[in-house]
């Protein structure tokens, strides 16, 4: 998913879908025949900077319907998606080894390459899927390309809709959010919450995939690590740790969103791509991977969820959001374990909580006049004391 342009939103509805049985085979080979072409253009697209269509179409087009079989349609997806994979690889300095793909997975033009009648996906070439379920919230938006992907047995079909962008209203207060490797806390000067992330457990797969990598990996095993068993299940446990990133991810994003939906709220998140520059530079760990894959996928879902909602929502500079006082300005000295004062004011309070002010106070001050109500949360109207008594706070965790 992506956004769109400015008055629309690209989205993706996911279909399951089922072949007919007799079909099945014949769609899976056309899977692999597609795959097996597209890393053939990705090769041949590169090593000839062929990245224009015409380019592409003349050196590959003939030998993608004669060699792999596919029809005109799917064969034009193939070089297309090939050029945009190649892009990407040469766009990226720090580049490997020429990218392959294994996966099954199949881009599709509308009406040239698909369309959905009734309760059925057609292809290309006669092929047929049933529809066995979907979200039909956006069956009134007409369908873009698609993707079909078989994984672990399963046929998905992704369709993308272009849908209005909705209006954002006008936020009564802020929401902000401060991600930290253990945990993000969200709130303002009202309420806090605070809610783990899943690294330690997405850290237990990766663990155990290097061990599986490292005793497989010395020369005695050469054998084995060819074996298809332990490479899939190092795959396996890598992916598995991804997953649980990314569905945290979505979810902590989802009820936050919603959370500043139902009382008009903007959402106030800091501009991480520094914190993530900096993490990039440190010995790579499995754990510093992953915290930065939460980061990067919790704002990407934070923005995503925003403008799918008609949340508004700001970035903020995040520098001194731990280190100087919300409501002074002063920089703060420590208190405690993760505890903090002003020298200047005595405002004293949790590490994560005056984060939470500091990142509320600068999208406060970005906004303007724009508040809606005027007893808004200000920083500069709380009392002194009740900083210092952060038991005053309502707090809780949200069951994700
Ligand atoms: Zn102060």
């Amino acid at each position: 998913m992506s956004a769109g342009d400015e008055g629309e939103l690209t989205l993706t509805v996911r279909m399951r879908v089922s072949p007919e049985p007799e079909q099945e085979e014949a769609i899976l080979d056309l899977m692999r025949r597609y795959r097996d072409a597209l890393n053939y253009s990705i090769r041949v697209i590169i090593a000839n900077k062929a990245l224009s269509l015409n380019k592409a179409h003349r050196l590959l087009y003939k030998e993608l319907r004669e060699r792999y079989g596919l029809s005109s349609a799917i064969a034009v997806g193939c070089y297309r998606e090939a050029i945009a994979i190649a892009k990407s690889w040469l766009r990226n300095p720090k580049r490997g080894a020429m990218p392959t793909t294994r996966r099954l997975s199949m881009w599709l033009a509308h009406e040239l390459g698909y369309r959905v009648k009734g309760d059925y996906v057609e292809l290309i070439g006669g092929y047929r899927l049933r529809v066995i379920g979907w979200d039909r919230r956006y069956d009134d938006f007409p369908n873009r390309d698609a993707r079909l992907v078989f994984r672990d047995g399963e046929f998905t079909l992704y369709v993308a809709k272009r849908v209005p962008r909705p209006a954002k209203y006008a936020p009564k207060g802020v929401l902000a959010v401060d991600v930290n490797e253990r945990q993000i806390v969200v709130g303002n000067s009202r309420v806090e919450i605070r809610v783990e992330t899943p690294v330690e457990r997405a850290l237990h797969y990766r663990r155990l995939a290097e061990r599986l990598q490292e005793k497989y990996s010395s020369t005695r095993y050469n054998a084995w690590l060819r074996r298809n068993g332990i490479r899939k299940r190092v795959r396996y446990f890598h992916r598995k740790a991804k997953n649980i990133i990314e569905d945290w991810a979505r979810r902590t994003a989802h009820t936050i969103i919603s959370l500043a939906k139902q009382s008009k709220l903007a959402v106030a998140r800091e501009d991480l791509t520094g914190l993530i520059e900096s993490l990039r530079r440190l010995p790579k760990g499995h754990r510093t991977a992953l915290v930065m894959l939460g980061y990067r996928r919790l704002g990407y879902w934070l923005d995503w969820q925003a403008e799918k909602n008609g949340v508004p929502l700001f970035v903020v500079d995040p520098a001194g959001t731990s280190s100087t006082c919300p409501r002074c300005g002063a920089e703060l000295v420590e208190a405690g374990h993760r505890r903090l004062r002003c020298p200047r004011c005595g405002l004293e309070a949790d590490r994560d909580t005056i984060a939470i002010l500091n990142i509320e106070g600068r999208a406060l001050s970005k906004m303007g006049g724009t508040l809606t109500s005027p007893t808004a949360p200000q920083v500069t109207d709380v009392s002194p004391n009740r900083w210092g008594e952060p038991v005053n706070r309502p707090k809780g965790t949200l069951a994700l």
